[in-house]
Order: structure tokens, then sequence, then C-alpha cells
């Protein structure tokens, strides 16, 4: 089964990308949403995190402490990696349960902020890479999650840049308000259907 994988920094538009080709009648699997799905459905999960950060960061009836694993991490990248270590691989394990649930679809998306950061890249066959100029991505944001521009902008700096992720992924898409949005996906839909039913990725 072909999987593309679809990143962008925030404001991209990535995820408004995704939902155009789910018009076009391909499944996507939105990796961020799930990551915070199987924090807490995925019982190995659960149990490496307990055993990480301490029995504290889940409530009594099953919730995620959100409060207290944020504290944890915090400006403390060796715990965060620890943490991304635990959440990725039960990512990675939702995304081949939901993919079997699609054996007739010609072609597969995962939609995921840190696909390239994550490593997850790896298990696509072709990647995507949504861009858009800075302040217009800034501007998407602070105006969707009613934010300051300085929390954009330090959001933003947690994600490696732009120009890397294009350098790394096979495809861009150009979300910049200037240029058509719709001819591109159509012409990226074609080459995947095409690659796709030529098995030869
Ligand atoms: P994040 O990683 O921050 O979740 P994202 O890359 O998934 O962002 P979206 O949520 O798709 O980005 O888009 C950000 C905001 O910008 C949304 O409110 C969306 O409606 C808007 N937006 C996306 N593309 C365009 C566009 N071409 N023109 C105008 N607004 C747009």
């Amino acid at each position: 089964m072909l999987k593309i994988g679809i990143t962008g920094n925030i404001g991209s538009g990535k995820t408004t990308i995704s939902k155009v080709f789910e018009l076009l009648g391909v499944p996507v699997f939105y990796a961020d949403d799930e990551a915070k799905k199987v924090m807490v459905t995925d019982t190995l999960l659960v149990e490496a995190v307990k055993s990480a950060f301490g029995s504290e960061a889940y409530f009594t009836d099953g919730g995620l402490n959100r409060k207290y694993i944020a504290g944890k991490v915090f400006n403390e990248p060796a715990e965060l990696s620890k943490l991304n270590a635990i959440v990725h691989p039960a990512v990675f394990r939702a995304f081949d349960a939901w993919a079997a649930l699609h054996p007739a679809a010609p072609y597969l998306i995962k939609e995921a902020a840190l696909l390239f950061e994550s490593g997850s890249y790896q298990l696509c066959h072709r990647t995507i890479a949504v861009t858009a100029p800075h302040e217009q991505r800034l501007q998407r944001v602070i105006k969707r999650d009613n934010i300051s521009y300085a929390e954009a902008e330090s959001r933003n700096a947690r994600q490696w840049p732009e120009e890397d992720k294009v350098k790394l992924a096979a495809f861009t898409i150009h979300n910049n308000e200037s240029q058509l949005i719709i001819p591109q996906l159509i012409q990226l839909h074609q080459t995947f259907l095409t690659l796709a039913a030529s098995h030869d990725y």
C-alpha cells in the first residue's frame, strides 16, 4: 500500500490540504490527533509513561494528567525525547492498525507536524512539505488559536526550519494564498494514483 506523508510547519495549512485529499477519497491519518488518543488507549504506552514519569502522570480514572506531563518535559529536552520515544512507536502502531482498515484505497496519507523530526517519514514511500511564507503562517495561527505573535513565534521555533523540510520532501505544495491550491493537489493525486498502479515505489 502506497503511503504518503504530509507535513509543514505551524500554519502552513497541512490539515486544510489533507481535508481536500479526503474529499478526493483518500483516507488520511492525523498523527497528532492519534498521539493524543494513544496517550490513554494504548496500554503499553500508558505503562511506559507511568514507569518513566511516575504514576501521577494519570488520574485514577485513567485520564492523562497533561499539566503534570507538560511540567515534566517543558524546557527539558532530555525528558521530552524520553516521552517522544514512548509516544512515537505507539502512533506508528496505531497507523499500521488504521492502514489495515483501508485495503482498497489506492494510497493513504499520514499527516504529521513532526513527520521529519520524529523519523516517521522513513515509513512513508513519498513525502509532501506544505509551505507558506513565515508571516502568513504566523498570522493564520494567531487568528485560528487566538494567541500572541510571540507565542506563535515560539511554537514555530520548536519545529525544524521550513526549508529543511522542503529539501527532504519529495513534493512541495505552495499554500501561499497567491498560487492556486487545487491544481497542485490534483496533479499530485494523479501522480500518486499512477505510482500506486505501478506498484513500483
Ligand atoms: P498547525 O500545525 O498549527 O495545526 P496546519 O499546518 O495544520 O497548522 P491549518 O490548521 O490547516 O494549518 O491552517 C491554519 C489556519 O490557516 C487555519 O485556520 C486555516 O483555515 C487557514 N488557512 C490554511 N490555508 C489557507 C489559505 N490558503 N488561505 C487562507 N487561510 C488558510
